[in-house]
This record gives structure tokens, sequence and C-alpha cells, in this order.
């Protein structure tokens, strides 16, 4: 009798348990590494890097990225991997995301940025983190402020991720904004024109050519054009946008 072999399935497995043993078995056998189950049309649990990247396993998403694991792909509910670990903290894994190209002001289906999850869980070290590397925090659309959690007990207005709401809005206040190449993440204004836009997906900023040229070669490549939400909703001005082209002042 022939074994059914599911190396598709065994990496999804091993992602979620953190066996980096596993995972590379998986790959050995064949798996495709940007595999996800569609078996809803509004939920899937994601490819095996977004699995990895919310539990936090930091050695199994480097070897991911590292195998060429696509860092824009998203769910079926509409979570890009760098949405996953934002929302759960997971501060390393979300510098390797950007290190590797996954474009930081990405929505989910809600118009949450990976910022927008990481303050509305109080994850105060990631906040940090993604404004250092150029988040931007003065994005509107998304729940920002309509997730606050409240504490019974506390005041109106003021829930547990209070402090993660602040440096966000202190973030705001001084309008700077960062280069969008991580090894450069150089401080500019757009008001100046200090820091260019992406022409393309509009979603990115650079203080240089040079640094454009240097983040499309790390990933930007990869995910410039396909970082908006498809699903059947997907809005087609958003499309239209993402199709003109390159590098113009904001
Ligand atoms: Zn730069
Ligand atoms: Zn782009």
């Amino acid at each position: 009798m022939a074994v059914i072999i599911e190396p598709n399935l065994d990496l999804l497995y091993a992602a979620m348990n953190g066996s980096l043993r596993g995972v590379k078995a998986a790959l050995k056998a064949g798996a495709d590494i940007d595999f996800d189950i569609k078996n809803s049309e509004t939920f899937s649990p994601g490819t095996a890097l977004y699995i990895a990247s919310y539990k936090g396993h930091v050695d199994i998403v480097k070897l991911l990225l590292r195998k060429g694991a696509s860092v824009s792909k998203r769910t079926r509910s509409s979570f890009g991997p760098l949405h996953g670990a934002a929302t759960e903290g997971k501060t390393e894994v979300v510098d390797l995301l950007v290190q590797h190209g996954a474009t930081l002001d990405i929505r989910d289906g809600f118009q949450n940025t990976p910022l927008m999850r990481a303050c509305n869980y109080n994850h105060v070290d990631t906040v940090r983190r993604l404004i250092e590397l150029g988040a931007r925090p003065d994005l509107t659309g998304g729940q920002l402020q309509g997730m606050r959690y409240y504490k019974p007990g506390t005041e109106i207005g003021k829930g547990e991720n209070e402090e993660s709401l602040k440096l966000v809005e202190e973030a705001r206040k001084s309008k700077l904004l960062r280069c969008c190449n991580p090894t450069c993440g150089k401080p500019g204004y757009r008001s100046t024109g200090t820091l260019k836009l992406c022409g393309r997906c509009k979603l990115t900023r650079y203080c240089s050519r040079d640094c454009q040229k240097q983040h499309w070669s790390v990933g930007h490549k990869k995910c410039c054009g396909h970082d908006a939400y498809n699903h059947d909703e997907a809005d087609p001005l958003q499309q239209r946008m993402a199709d003109k082209s390159h590098m113009k002042h904001s």
C-alpha cells in the first residue's frame, strides 16, 4: 500500500509546533513553501511563515525567509505575516520580516496596519520598533482608537494600551517619518520632500534612489504592488493606483 505523504500539511504543523527539523524535512519532501489551506472563503490558517511569525518561532522564520517564503501572502482573513508578528508582540520576527522586504504599512481587511494591531494589543516594544523601522503613525481608517481595551474601573478613554497609544501619538506629533530601507532608517519629513514615495505602491518611502534600489533588492521587488488586500471586495481604485509607476515626490 502506498504511503500518503502530505508534506504541505507537515510543513504547517511543524511551523505551528516550532519544529525546525520538521520544517526542514517537509521542505525536503517537496512541500510548497507558501502553501495555505483554503477551506473557507473567510478563513485559512496562513502559510508556514505566517504561523511561525505569530508564534514567534524565530529560527523557523529565519529558515523560511532564507528559502524564499513570501512575506506578502495573506491569510484568507486578510492578515500578512507582519500583522501576525505585530499582533502577538514578536518584535524580533517583526525585525526579520522587515529586513526581508515586508511592507510596514500594509492594511488588513479592517484597514489596520501592523502598527495599529501592535498598539491595540499593547505590545509596547513592538510599537516602538515598528515606529523606528518607519511605520507611519499618522495613518487613519483603521481601528487604532476603537479597539482600546477597557479595564473595569479605569477612566473612560484610558484603556490598557495607553502606553502604546502614547508612543504612537508622540510619533505622530513629531511628523517625522523614516526611510523604509531598513539598513538606513534616516528620518525626514514628507512635507519637505526629503523622503520620496515609491510611486508604484505608494506604501514605502526613501531618502535616496540608492535606498530605494537596496530595498527593492532585499525584497520590496516581491511585495511592491502585491500589498493591497485582494479579496473579492478589493477596492478597484487602489488597484489602479498600484499600477501607476515610480518614485514621485510625496
Ligand atoms: Zn535611506
Ligand atoms: Zn513599492
